[in-house]
């Protein structure tokens, strides 16, 4: 079968594999959706977002090898963007026999409790603290963090550029006045969190953080930016009891733009956007 053929190949080259769907705290500790991060293949360029919990299981399972990882970009320090990016480091080094990769991740991620162990960082090539307004290249990859989120803690979306394609992926945070500005491109990765938005009560009253996207945040955004394809991911327990595919269904038919609503394992092809 098709399907079969795809993952036994790893990582296609201009592909971006999805080890998890997942967001968020009660995803996170029932592992219903998986919460592994994104696996870039850009220009032949391989790279990892956002190692959360079980990376290593999702990328091992699905054959896709660690040791052709040239980076490793963290978004922000919560669990479901960074608990994986020890072992992730690890084994991008063959276990530290191979001094290889960049980190990159906020400085607070780094330096006050960090996320990424003092002894690996040594077993990398250099570790880059992100900050609003940079970019940053490795081998034929360009990405920039062009804006500091609103989400709690030090994070930062990413717009990939190759000669051929512009990839944006916004990342954790609340909707702020602008957002959509910093984020243009062919190709448009959301993290959707919430089905609705969540109020100020509602929040307390499951002592839950507010500072994410919504389903009508996402029909904003991609009205606003327009891009050829955007892609849902990162769902919380309410949007994925509303099953996803069907809101990507409603958001196609309001935006106008193609929205896809990612599956665990799921590969794309950057070949799609034409
Ligand atoms: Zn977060």
């Amino acid at each position: 079968m098709a399907e079969k053929q795809v993952k036994e190949t790893g990582s296609p080259i201009d592909s971006i594999t999805f080890l998890g769907t997942g967001g968020a705290r009660f995803m996170i500790i029932s592992q219903l959706l998986a919460t592994g991060g994104l696996w870039f293949n850009l220009g032949g360029t391989e790279f990892l977002v956002d190692p959360g919990p079980g990376c290593i299981v999702q990328a091992t399972k699905r054959k896709l090898n660690p040791e052709h990882l040239s980076a490793i970009i963290v978004s922000h320090r919560h669990l479901d963007h960074a608990a994986d990016v020890n072992i992730m480091t690890e084994a991008m080094t063959r276990g530290g026999f191979k001094k290889q990769g960049c980190l990159y991740a906020p400085a607070d991620a780094l330096n006050d409790e960090p996320v990424v162990l003092s002894f690996l960082r040594k077993r990398v090539e250099c570790v880059e603290s992100m900050e609003a307004g940079k970019s940053y290249t490795f081998n034929s990859v360009n990405f920039s963090t062009p804006v500091r989120h609103k989400h709690g803690v030090e994070t930062y979306g990413f717009v990939f550029k190759t000669d051929k394609h512009t990839i944006s992926y916004i990342t954790d945070t609340r909707y702020f006045e602008g957002l959509e500005d910093f984020y243009h491109g062919d190709l448009l990765l959301l993290n959707v969190v919430f089905l609705e938005p969540k109020t100020l009560v509602e929040a307390a009253e499951v002592n839950m953080p507010i500072d994410h996207l919504s389903v009508p945040d996402a029909e904003y955004l991609i009205k606003a930016i327009r891009p050829k394809v955007a892609i849902l991911t990162h769902f919380g327990m309410g949007m994925w009891r509303a099953k996803p595919w069907e809101t990507a269904a409603k958001l196609t038919e309001k935006t106008g733009t193609r929205v896809i609503a990612a599956r665990d394992g799921q590969k794309f092809r950057l070949a799609e956007l034409g």
